[in-house]
């Protein structure tokens, strides 16, 4: 089985809903910004480092901290979040007072977030700016004019490998990336899509959770086509989640969604007309603005071969109070507060578990990062990431490569040629650092003062086109697919890249006031784990020149799957609730990436001290300053609803079960005295060693 990983942190696909509130981050408040070294205070060390070293790490932080109202899920992540967050909002509010000249980025930044804020007049528009998008709506008389209004909403949304987003409220997703059977051009790859909750699971699970969540869904629908004035809105409703419930019934799952060796199939145009009758394919794709292309990538074949039988299958009533839903839903961000506030009652506490929606500024500053990511992102880097801190990342990024170079090279299980091979595709790993070297422009995008409606839709357009445009040009492998201030990295694995942007580049990852030690632990791990992706399961599909094609002897992939399967049994153990367990399947890639990214980032600490000896802070050596700090970015604590649609829907474990990757460490154990009997202890054969 192979997975897909990518990212550091998860994209949840509830979090990429609540995106449609209020697009980007979800990041918060004032809190105290950590200072250089450990948070020895936020320890327990009541408790045995080989008990729970998650607990060790972070004990008191846990006890002493509530999760913000306006949060699921709160910690080291979300405070750096809220720092960038805090300084992004002070760049995009300086841009809306500097008053730039018409046209240049600054005022497109300044006018984007100054409309949004201004909830007066988007009050006093009620739903008339939503009105061309219903007229059209109301105006669907044939199957070849839904095939026409679905095919306008097609949108550059979803992303199979590298950010890994499969969600879309759109029939399907667009993503346009480097084909993989020929990475000199790029391909249009189609995904599944239409659902208006995160997951098929959410539709079809029997357990009660779920059936309650799907009550309240249904109520939320009924209450958003109320607030349009929409007649009949409770049967409308009803037909509505039926239709979904269909569209579920065709889904993949997230598990073999991931699954790339699945994924990549390509369908001439013709092929959709017989491989997925139903929906009108010409009209749609003419609509989509994707008449060109010969040939598409269609991720879940049999998921596209479900929606279009539905299409052709379903009244055509139901199509349009469905479309009539999702055109409100997907905009209730830029429309009448009360639409915000009905989104949020469902997608941000029911699925989500917060309370309270965040801060109206908060939102504005999201939306601009949304539309504008690397206009704003500029200005970032340029008062937020000196050259002396890129430099030292560079050196940390070398020095991570060379000790992974060096564990290639004592690899006893793997052959010669493969080992070749992987460090043939270590030579040419491209690795960005903080900020891309040449800015994405926005020249084309209109933003106009005081239409924070239509500037959402245009910037939206924008980028669609702009990834439309992107398949006749050549493939650019210093392309970034995170804005310099996203708090996360990534692989890109058919680039053979990596991005590290400049916001997760800061305390408690990063930080050049205090001693390398904590920075291997923290930051280190996080490159260690990037890097790995491109050697894991799935990297092992690529090559040096990021063509699919599997590089690996099948006697290295038998040892490769033999460790895997002892991860996945040390996950699926992890029971946060009595029904649920951690997906040891489905997070494997990740915590294959976990367990190397440690393992090459103590080694690479190890060669930074050059044979000196470490300096001791607060009674703890280096290696214990490694591991703690090490934990202490994994800190967090996150609501329960919000849990579980993260044990759901996400590739990754939650943060507590990922701080435990260092009982596959034989360091660890030295260093923190971990006996057995304790409950981490693993014996020396069950600790897992990938690479
Ligand atoms: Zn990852």
């Amino acid at each position: 089985m192979i997975r897909l990983p990518r990212t550091t942190f998860p994209s949840l696909a509830a979090a990429i809903i609540l995106a449609a509130l209020a697009p980007a981050a979800t990041l918060v408040a004032q809190t105290a910004h950590p200072s250089p070294g450990l948070d020895t205070a936020g320890m327990d060390r009541s408790v045995k480092p080989g008990d729970n070293f998650f607990y060790y790490a972070n004990g008191t932080w846990l006890k002493q901290t509530d999760i913000p109202p306006d949060r699921s899920s709160y910690g080291a992540g979300a405070m750096v979040g809220e720092l960038t967050d805090r300084r992004v909002g002070e760049l995009i509010q300086g841009a809306a007072k500097a008053n730039a000249p018409a046209g240049s980025d600054s005022r497109k930044i300044g006018d984007y977030y100054t409309s949004f804020m201004d909830s007066t007049a988007i009050d006093a528009a009620g739903l008339k700016p939503l009105q061309r998008t219903l007229d059209s709506i109301s105006a669907i008389h044939d199957r070849k004019d839904l095939a026409r209004v679905l095919g306008s909403t097609l949108r550059d949304d979803v992303d199979a490998l590298n950010n890994t987003n499969f969600y879309t409220e759109h029939l399907l997703g667009l993503w346009v990336a480097q084909d993989l059977d020929d990475p000199t051009h790029y391909s249009p790859f189609l995904l599944q899509g239409g659902l208006g909750m995160p997951d098929r699971s959410y539709y079809l699970d029997s357990s009660s959770a779920m059936a309650s969540i799907r009550g309240k869904y249904q109520e939320h629908v009924a209450a958003m086509l109320k607030l349009a004035d929409v007649p009949g809105a409770d049967a409308k409703a009803a037909s509505i989640i039926q239709l979904e419930t269909r569209m579920a019934q065709a889904h993949w799952s997230r598990e073999a969604s991931g699954d790339v060796s699945k994924g990549n199939n390509h369908w001439s145009r013709v092929d959709f007309g017989t491989k997925a009758p139903g929906l009108d394919w010409e009209t749609y794709f003419a609509a989509a603005g994707l008449a060109k292309p010969a040939r598409f990538v269609v991720w879940q074949p049999s998921a596209v071969t479900g929606l279009s039988a539905l299409v052709a299958s379903e009244p055509l009533d139901t199509w349009k109070d469905y479309l009539t839903f999702h055109a409100i839903q997907s905009r209730a961000a830029f429309l009448p507060m009360a639409l915000g506030r009905q989104s949020f009652a469902f997608l941000g506490t029911v699925l989500n578990g917060a309370p309270k929606q965040r801060d109206r500024w908060k939102r504005g500053v999201s939306a601009t990062n949304g539309a504008l990511g690397f206009a704003v992102g500029k200005l970032y880097a340029a008062r937020y990431f000196p050259p002396a801190e890129k430099a030292r990342a560079q050196a940390m990024v070398a020095n991570l490569i060379a000790a992974f170079g060096e564990r290639i090279d004592h690899l006893d299980w793997m052959a010669p040629a493969t080992k070749k091979e992987a460090k043939a595709k270590l030579a040419v790993l491209k690795v960005g650092v903080g900020y891309p070297a040449t800015w994405p422009g926005y020249s084309g995008l209109e933003v106009v003062a005081g239409d924070a409606y239509g500037n959402a839709e245009r910037a939206q357009l924008f980028q669609y086109r702009a990834s439309l445009a992107r398949l006749d040009r050549p493939v650019d492998r210093s392309e970034w697919v995170m804005t310099p201030q996203t708090v996360n990295a990534v692989n890109l694995p058919a680039m053979n890249a990596l991005n590290f942007p400049a916001a997760i580049l800061q305390p408690p990852y990063f930080d050049p006031k205090r001693p390398l030690a904590m920075d291997y632990g923290a930051i280190g791990a996080v490159i260690g784990h990037e890097i790995s992706h491109s050697f894991d399961n799935q990297g092992a599909l690529f090559d040096a020149t990021g063509r699919l094609h599997d590089w690996w002897t099948p006697a290295d992939f038998k040892h490769f799957e033999a460790s895997s399967a002892q991860l996945v049994k040390q996950y699926d153990g992890y029971k946060p609730f009595p029904d649920l367990a951690v997906k040891g399947q489905q997070t494997l890639g990740e915590n294959i990436a976990d367990v190397a990214g440690l393992a090459v980032a103590y080694d690479a600490y190890q060669r930074s001290l050059r044979g000196k000896p470490a300096p001791v802070v607060e009674g703890f050596s280096g290696g214990q300053q490694f591991f703690i700090s090490f934990a202490q970015s994994w800190r967090g604590k996150t609501r329960e609803p919000a849990l579980r649609n993260r044990i759901l829907t996400d590739g990754h474990a939650p943060t507590e079960y990922r701080a435990y990757t260092v009982r596959n460490l034989d360091a660890w154990y030295r260093l923190f005295d971990v006996k057995p009997g304790q409950a981490l202890y693993l014996a020396p054969a069950d600790r897992v060693r990938v690479w």
